[in-house]
Formats: structure tokens, C-alpha cells, sequence
């Protein structure tokens, strides 16, 4: 490798800075970063994410010179901090940690106390003067070393931890409870035992050579990056795998030399709700992983302002507090160690936070100045914003369910948010119940990463023990779960499978519920009700100024809008849903899907009555009583909309779908008798429409080509609609969608109707209307002809729904049995149908829109498939220059997000094309001719 390997950070030299990520991770980057601005950190050495990149090309190779760098790297470490490796006065102990451009916690390995062997652990004992430290620091190393080196780890989720347990053993023995009071001698005998466990296990001695120690490690921690938890973690949170983890090997400092040693995490403000408040914990006389493991319960950060020894270490935490916001620009996630009272950092990052939090952070700091408006919208996760709209206990059942007493126990609130279900002690079982689709709260005494996919199928997630940063605390808070961590008055037993707190036995599969936002556990079940956002906007129960949330979302939202370029719509076809989208943030309809509407009240008997028709004049008769119906839905939907546009598609879908099927005779009775004729009659037309392949058959225009009067009564009713509102003075602006068309002679049969409708609903109402006719393009040909197309279409919109299906020649409703192997086996990296295939899907989306816009340089485009509400998606379309996104009402926040941050990561692929904005034209825009004509 010809790139330079190893990046140094330390007192005589810093190589690396806060914005090298992508090479250093995130955690090298800012230990050089937090080095340079003077920060207290302990020197040390990054080795890059490239070399592990290189290391997975190469088929687990490493780069020839890594030895020989590595080598040379400790020598610069020895002489910075003056110690040695494997020194039998002054041994130079290392850590040594996993770090990826994205933080993911808990998902890789860490070492500690690198460096130990015998002789270097008397040498610790004489040069610190306390035996019982170094012993305790050898075997914590052993440990370590042991299960993520070595893999001597539990064979299952309920087996202890093997190192736990001759520990558990030796502690009977010497008759004490805690750790700490095991003596030195005591602490030899385990490193004694610890090492013949490994020797029984892997048939390995434990290597006491430090190098060699230093290359398994490094080993270990590239090996970690591809272990099951970090690649379900990479999946689930879409981190690429090809950007690889650096290694940080940095000299020791120790919180657990004595009563004035300390270690902690921190927060610069609270992580569940935002508040500005100085928010962490700490343990006395521990190392970190005592704090992030979550098996003793820690301090709060604030009380050690009341230590009398580690009282002047806290002002100086105070201090650091204020300049890591000042500096790095947003809530940091920090880790600390005190050693004899002194001061050092360990790392920074900026902090997970729930979506509460991260709207009042942003909208807190961008008001104080500490952060930038731009960082306010990129450091958002837009799929978050979800848990806004997540339920809170309903108030009544709520209060009911204390006044009976039913509260078990008060826990932390780590992850707001309401959740009741039946209560499970295992991963496993959690996963099985949602799969059956029952809501589950998932207890554990503490969670590890092995629980993450539990984790991910819960609703709510409850541990006995652990602290604000324990794992299930961090996870949850990053994956917007419900959350109470650390409720001690709880006993989980995992072989009887109960939950014990104050004379309630909780069996599995009883009702528990969950307050995240209070750290409450019941016993029973509470309802959940709305959350406030959904209060102020779509129930109007809560006004915008009683509700804090409300206002930081919306000045998030604000926010987005002066950055986004695309314009954002909403798929309903309903007046409700528009209205709620529009309050959202929807600046008209994108999709309204017209078939929807057939099957409300019994207009189906109308619907069924014109597929059965023998003749023209017998379906032009059932679409006579059809019409009506459809009229009054789009008034409704046009008086929703208010003047904003509404893109109506079509009929779509294949005609069965109207119909009972041969599987349900009684459906078929019912059919016959509403209709007045026999169940034979009915069963042939099904026979005769039956396809082997509907989704590629009689559907889309091809209706409408084949059966013209369906386009004909569809386009009067929207028409009709028109001038019906308009002339109440509530203005229009209706785009009228034909669906599946892959030959631009498809459109032009459909247009031609269209555009004699308008003209004969005019003539007859002497009203005039603005209205346009523009098709969906979700097949291949469709993109590939696209300028042909365009000189008929007035617009074009994305089926990325039929468009995946077909230029995958996947099907959107069977891909389900094998999808998941896919994903698994990295075929694909992400569901086709829920994030646009860049690759293929997104390169005809490519080809349509350049072609569209070489026939019509304004030519408007947008996207109604699903995945217009997918960040990722809304990235691409944002790229390739669409001009709107249109999604599902409850997804246009996190669309309205994800466009803002399309805008700030790809400034120079706004759209080209004159029309932007629906509603507002962009600066600089000419008024489309194409929306205002006619
Ligand atoms: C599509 O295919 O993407 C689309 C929006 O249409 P539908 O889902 O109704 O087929
Ligand atoms: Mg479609």
C-alpha cells in the first residue's frame, strides 16, 4: 500500500484532524482533533480504515509494511510517554479500539491494559506501588483478550459469561461479594485460573509477548468489523461495508488505581429529551468498560461536584464541557478517565440522540450559536423523525393504572415514548412474537449486542441494571425504541422465566408496560394514545403553542424548507389524508389512486355491475352511477388541497381485483344477488378475467385503451369536480395521470380523451380550468422511450413501485421468500422496493429523465412509488434533478428532511429544469406553460 498506514497523535506531533472520518474513523479523527485543541488525551496511534478496506480485498491480507509500521509506531509511543513495552519497571500499556467513520456502539471490540504479561504485571506493581491495581488490570486484560482474541466467550444467550463465572467461583471461595474486595493475592490466583481456562478452551497458551499481543488485537479488531452483530448493525443503520473500521492504539490511563481514580461517559446535554444539562455518569475506581457494560450502576456526573477528592477534576469537566460544543459544533458523547485526580479524554463523538432530543438540540444550539443551521439538517436522521409521531400513554388509562397501583418500578427514561406488551426474557422469543405480530417488551438484566435483534423486534426495551450509557440505553436511544434502563428494583430470572419487583411475578407473555419518556414500569396493560405532534397537527386537539415539541419540530421543518430545491407531495386519495399531509408539509398530491375510491360504501355494486356488462351500453350505463361518486370524491379532495396541484392517476389495477375469487363462493353469492344475476354468471367472469400473471396483464391504460368509457367517466368526474369547486371560488389545479404506459401511442389514445373531456365539460359549464395530462413511467420501455413520450406527456412521475418490479423482473408482491437471502448473501444491500437500486432502477430513472427533458426542458418530474419517502431515495431523486418527491402522509416529515440534506450534500444538482417548486417557483423560474395552459 503505497498510502501512508499509521497516523500519530500525541505531545511532539498530530498528523490527523476532526475531518479526516473517512480515513481515521470517527474516533481517531477526534482524538487528533481533541489533541490539537489542547484537550487532555493520552498519545497514541490510528491505523487506518484503508488498511482494513485492503485488508478484506486482499482475502484477509495485510499490507506488507504493517508489521514493520507498527513496530516503528511503539517505539514513537514508548519515547512520547517514556515507558516501554513488556518493561519490567515501567511497562507501556496500550488500548486498543475499533473505530468506524460512524460511531457504532457497542458493536466492535475493545482491549484494554494491552501489554501485560508477569513480568510486566510486578513491574506495574512496583512502579505504581500497588500490587492489587496491576493484578487487577492483568486480569481484566486476560479477560478481554481472552473472549474477543481468543473466543472464550458463552456457548448461549443464558450461559454465563466464562470469565464471570471463575470469578463468581473464586469470590465464594475468599467469601467476599464485590470485586473490589478481592486482594492481590486473590487477583494472582485468578490470572492463574483465567489462563487455564483458555488453555482448556482453545488449547492455546496466552501469548505474553506484547507485539505479538498488539498483532492479535489489530487482528481482532479488523476481524470484528465483519462479526454477525456489526453487519446486522451495518444493515440496519446502511453503513457501506467497503468503508471499513481504522484501529486506535493509544496509551493506558487508569480510573481504577483508587479512590481518587475515576471513569465516565458523558453527555454535553441529556440524549432522551435535549435538555441543556450536563449529563453522564461515572464510576469510582473502575475502567470504562465497568460503565458501558452496565454491570455495576454508576453515579450521576453531578454529584461528583460534591466529591471532596475528584471535586476540582469536575469544574475542569465542567470546563471541557463548554469547549467540546464550542468546537466540534453539537452535543458530544464523551468518555473520561481520572487518574490520581487527573484529568484525561478518551473520545468524543457526536452524541446519538432520540428525535425529541434532536430537535430541541438543534434548535437550542443553532439559537445559542453554537451550531450551524447546515449542521442543524445534516446531522439529523430523517427515518427518526417517526418517533414524534409515536404514542404516549393514553392520560386516562394512564393515571387509572397508577391510582392502582400498578407502578412496579421507576427506572431511567432513555428512550421516550410509550410501549405496552406482553413481557419477554429473550432475544429469541421477542423475535418470534413480533413475527406473530404481538407487541413485545423485551427484559433483560442487561443487554449486550448479541440482543440487537431482539432489540430491533421489541417494542419497548426494560433492563434491571445499567445506566444512561449502558448498551440497551444507547441502542435504544439510536433506534428510537422505548426504553427504561437500569430499573434496580426488578429481578429478572432467566431460568424460571419471571420478573420479580415488589411481590408482582411477571410470568412470559404477561402484559407489562413502559414509560420511556419517565423510566415508569407497570404491570398490565395501559392504552397509548397519540403523540403530541400528532395532536397539534392531525387531531387540532393541542394548540401549536402548548405544545414544546410542536415548536422545535417546526422550526426544524422551517429549516429544511429553505434548503430542499425538490418539491414534496403526498400519496392520498382522501380529504382527510390531505389534509393531514398538508399539515405535515405537503404541497399537493402526488398520487391519488383512484381505484381506492371504488370501494367505499356500494359503489362496488356499481364497479362490479360495469365489469360484468355484456355490452358498451350496459358499462356506460354502470359508469353513469359511477360518476357522481367519483365527482364528489375529488370535490372533496380539491377543497382539501385549497389550490395546491392534484395529480390524479387513472384506473389501474387488474379488474379481479374488483371481484370475489374462485376461493370464496360465498363472496361470489353475495356478487350474484347485489347484481340480480347468477352465481355461475359470476364465477365465469372471474374464470375469464383470471390472468397468470396479473400485475403484467390487463391493467394500467391498457384499461383505459381497451375500455374507453372508464377514462372517459374518470376524466368527466375529475373535470366536473373542477368546476364545481371553482365556482365556490376554491382554485384547481388537476393533473390527470395515465398509469403504465410504455408506447407513446398508449398516451396519445388516453390524451386524446382526456383533452376532449375538458373540452366538452367547459363548453357545457362555460367555465374555463387549467389542468394538465402527463403519465406514469414504471416500465423500462417507458424510461427508455422517454422522449418520445414527453412530446405527448406534460409530466412525468416515477412508479418506482411497478418500475423495480419489472426492470428487476422481481415481483413486488411474491419477492418476499427470497429477499431476505438476498440481502443476506449481498446480492442486494438494501430492499429494492423500499430504497431506489441506484445501480439499475435509478439508472432508467436516469435515462427517463434525461431523455423526457431533451423533448421538454421543463418538463416536470416527480416520484410517487414508495419510495418517495425513503431518505435514500429522496437522495437519488434529488441527484438525477426530479423536481418533487411524493410519499405516504405520515412520511412527508422525514422526506422534507432528507430532501433538505440532499440539498446541502449535492448543491450543484438542483433541478435544471425551469419548474422546481409546486406552489413556489424557484428564484429565477418561469412559470411553467405546461401546468397553466389549456
Ligand atoms: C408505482 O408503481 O410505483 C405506483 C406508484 O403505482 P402502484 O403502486 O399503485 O402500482
Ligand atoms: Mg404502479
Amino acid at each position: 500500500m503505497a498510502n501512508k498506514l499509521i497516523y500519530f497523535f500525541g505531545k511532539s506531533k498530530t498528523d490527523g484532524s476532526g475531518d479526516m472520518k473517512a480515513l481515521l474513523g470517527g474516533k481517531g479523527a477526534n482524538l487528533a482533533q481533541m489533541t490539537k485543541i489542547g484537550l487532555p488525551v493520552p498519545s497514541g496511534f490510528t491505523i487506518t480504515t484503508e488498511v482494513c478496506v485492503n485488508y478484506y480485498k486482499n482475502g484477509r491480507k495485510y499490507p506488507a509494511e504493517l508489521a514493520s509500521e507498527m513496530e516503528k509506531a511503539v517505539k514513537w509511543l514508548e519515547k512520547e510517554s517514556g515507558k516501554k513495552f513488556g518493561d519490567v519497571k515501567n511497562p507501556l500499556l496500550v488500548s486498543v479500539r475499533s473505530g468506524a467513520r460512524d460511531s457504532m456502539p457497542g458493536m466492535m471490540d475493545t482491549i484494554l491494559n494491552l501489554g501485560l504479561n508477569d513480568a510486566a504485571t510486578e513491574g506495574l506493581a512496583n512502579a505504581t506501588k500497588n500490587p492489587r491495581f496491576a493484578w487487577d488490570s492483568y486480569r481484566r486484560f486476560i479477560q478481554m483478550y481472552g473472549d474477543v482474541v481468543m473466543g472464550v466467550q458463552k456457548k448461549n444467550e443464558n450461559d454465563h459469561e466464562p470469565f464471570e463465572e471463575v470469578m463468581d467461583g473464586l469470590k465464594h471461595e475468599a467469601k467476599v461479594k464485590e470485586d473490589t474486595e478481592l486482594t492481590a493475592e486473590h487477583l494472582q490466583e485468578l490470572v492463574k485460573r483465567y489462563k487455564k481456562l483458555i488453555k482448556e478452551r482453545t488449547g492455546k497458551a496466552f501469548p505474553t509477548e506484547p507485539m505479538k499481543q498488539l498483532e492479535g488485537a489489530v487482528q481482532a479488531v479488523f476481524g470484528s468489523w465483519m462479526n454477525e452483530r456489526a453487519i446486522l448493525y451495518r444493515q440496519k443503520y446502511r453503513i457501506p461495508d467497503e468503508w471499513g473500521t481504522a484501529v486506535n492504539v493509544q496509551g493506558m490511563v487508569f480510573g481504577n488505581m483508587g479512590e481518587d481514580c475515576a471513569t465516565g461517559v458523558a453527555f454535553t446535554r441529556d440524549p432522551a429529551n435535549g435538555e441543556n444539562v450536563f449529563y453522564g455518569e461515572y464510576l469510582v475506581n473502575a475502567q470504562g468498560e465497568d460503565v458501558v457494560a452496565g454491570v455495576r450502576t454508576p453515579l450521576k456526573i453531578s454529584d461528583m461536584a460534591k466529591d471532596k477528592i475528584l471535586g476540582p477534576a469536575y469544574k475542569e469537566l465542567v470546563e471541557v464541557r463548554k469547549t467540546l460544543e464550542r468546537n466540534f459544533g453539537d452535543v458530544q458523547d464523551f468518555e473520561f478517565t481520572i487518574e490520581n485526580k487527573k484529568l484525561y479524554m478518551l473520545q468524543t463523538r457526536h452524541g446519538k440522540r432520540t428525535a425529541l432530543a434532536y430537535v430541541k438540540i438543534a434548535h437550542d444550539m443553532v439559537k445559542e450559536k453554537l451550531m450551524t443551521p447546515e449542521h442543524a439538517i445534516k446531522s439529523g436522521d430523517p427515518e427518526a423523525l417517526n418517533q414524534l409521531l409515536q404514542p404516549i400513554f393514553d392520560t386516562k388509562a394512564y393515571d387509572k393504572a397508577k391510582k392502582d397501583g400498578r407502578l412496579m418500578a421507576v427506572g431511567l427514561p432513555a428512550g421516550p415514548g410509550a410501549a405496552s406488551g406482553s413481557v419477554v426474557f429473550t432475544a429469541g422469543k421477542a423475535e418470534e412474537l413480533a413475527a406473530k405480530g404481538q407487541h413485545v417488551v423485551l427484559a433483560r438484566i442487561e443487554t449486550s449486542p448479541e440482543d440487537l435483534r431482539g432489540m430491533i423486534a421489541a417494542d419497548g426495551i426494560l433492563t434491571a441494571r445499567g445506566g444512561v450509557s449502558s448498551h440497551a440505553a444507547l441502542v435504544a436511544r439510536q433506534m428510537g425504541k422505548v426504553c427504561v434502563a437500569g430499573a434496580g428494583d426488578i429481578e429478572i430470572d432467566y431460568h424460571k422465566g419471571v420478573l420479580k419487583c415488589k411481590g408482582v411475578t411477571l410470568k412470559e407473555g404477561d402484559p407489562i408496560s413502559i414509560n420511556g419518556t419517565t423510566g415508569e414500569v407497570f404491570h398490565g396493560k395501559i392504552d397509548t394514545a397519540d403523540s403530541e405532534l400528532k395532536q397539534v397537527l392531525v387531531g387540532k386537539t393541542l394548540k401549536p403553542k402548548d405544545s414544546k415539541v410542536f415548536q422545535y419540530y417546526d422550526f426544524i421543518m422551517k429549516l429544511a424548507d429553505k434548503y430542499r430545491t425538490l418539491g414534496l407531495r403526498t400519496n392520498a386519495d382522501q380529504p382527510d389524508q390531505v389534509l393531514n399531509a398538508v399539515a405535515f408539509g405537503a404541497e399537493g398530491i402526488g398520487l391519488c389512486r383512484t381505484e381506492h375510491m371504488f370501494f367505499e360504501g356500494d359503489r362496488i355494486i356499481a364497479v362490479r355491475q360495469m365489469i360484468l356488462a355484456k355490452s358498451e351500453d350496459a358499462r356506460k350505463s354502470a359508469l353513469a352511477k359511477l360518476l357522481p361518486y367519483q365527482q364528489k370524491d375529488f370535490e372533496g379532495i380539491f377543497r382539501a388541497l385549497d389550490g395546491l396541484p392534484a395529480c390524479v392517476r387513472l384506473l389501474d389495477p387488474p379488474l379481479h381485483e374488483f371481484l370475489p375469487q374462485s376461493d370464496n363462493k360465498k363472496g361470489q353469492e353475495e356478487v350474484a344477488k347485489q347484481l340480480g344475476t347468477t352465481v355461475a354468471e359470476v364465477a365465469k367472469m372471474v374464470n375469464e378475467l383470471h390472468e397468470f400473471n396479473p400485475m403484467l396483464g390487463f391493467r394500467g391504460c391498457r384499461l383505459g385503451i381497451i375500455r374507453p368509457e372508464i377514462t372517459e367517466m374518470q376524466a368527466r368526474a375529475i373535470f366536473q369536480a373542477a368546476v364545481t369547486v371553482l365556482k365556490e371560488g376554491v382554485k384547481v389545479k388537476p393533473e390527470v395521470m395515465v398509469p403504465l404506459v410504455g408506447f407513446k401511442r398508449e398516451l396519445d389514445l388516453q390524451v386524446e380523451i382526456v383533452h376532449r373531456v375538458a373540452a366538452e365539460v367547459m363548453k357545457a359549464s362555460g367555465k374555463k380550468f387549467a389542468y394538465s395530462v402527463g403519465t406514469m413511467i414504471e416500465v423500462p420501455r417507458g424510461a427508455i422511450t422517454a422522449d418520445e413520450i414527453a412530446e405527448t406527456a406534460e409530466f412525468f412521475s416515477f412508479g418506482t413501485n411497478d418500475l423495480t418490479q419489472t426492470a428487476l423482473g422481481m415481483s413486488r408482491d411474491d419477492s418476499g421468500s427470497f429477499l431476505p437471502a438476498y440481502q443476506g448473501l449481498e446480492i442486494i444491500k438494501a430492499n429494492p422496493f423500499a430504497s431506489i437500486d441506484r445501480g439499475g432502477v435509478g439508472q432508467l430513472m436516469k435515462i427517463g429523465v434525461e431523455k423526457g427533458r431533451s423533448t421538454r426542458n421543463d418538463l416536470k418530474i416527480g416520484i410517487c412509488g414508495e419510495h418517495g419517502g425513503d431518505p435514500s431515495s429522496v437522495e437519488f431523486c434529488h441527484m438525477i434533478g426530479l423536481n418533487y418527491v411524493s410519499c405516504s402522509p405520515f412520511r412527508v416529515p422525514i422526506a422534507r428532511l432528507a430532501a433538505a440534506q440532499a440539498a446541502l450534500r449535492h448543491p450543484a444538482n438542483a433541478p435544471t429544469a425551469k419548474v422546481i417548486k409546486d406552489g413556489k417557483a424557484a428564484k429565477g423560474a418561469t412559470k411553467s406553460k405546461t401546468v397553466s395552459k389549456r
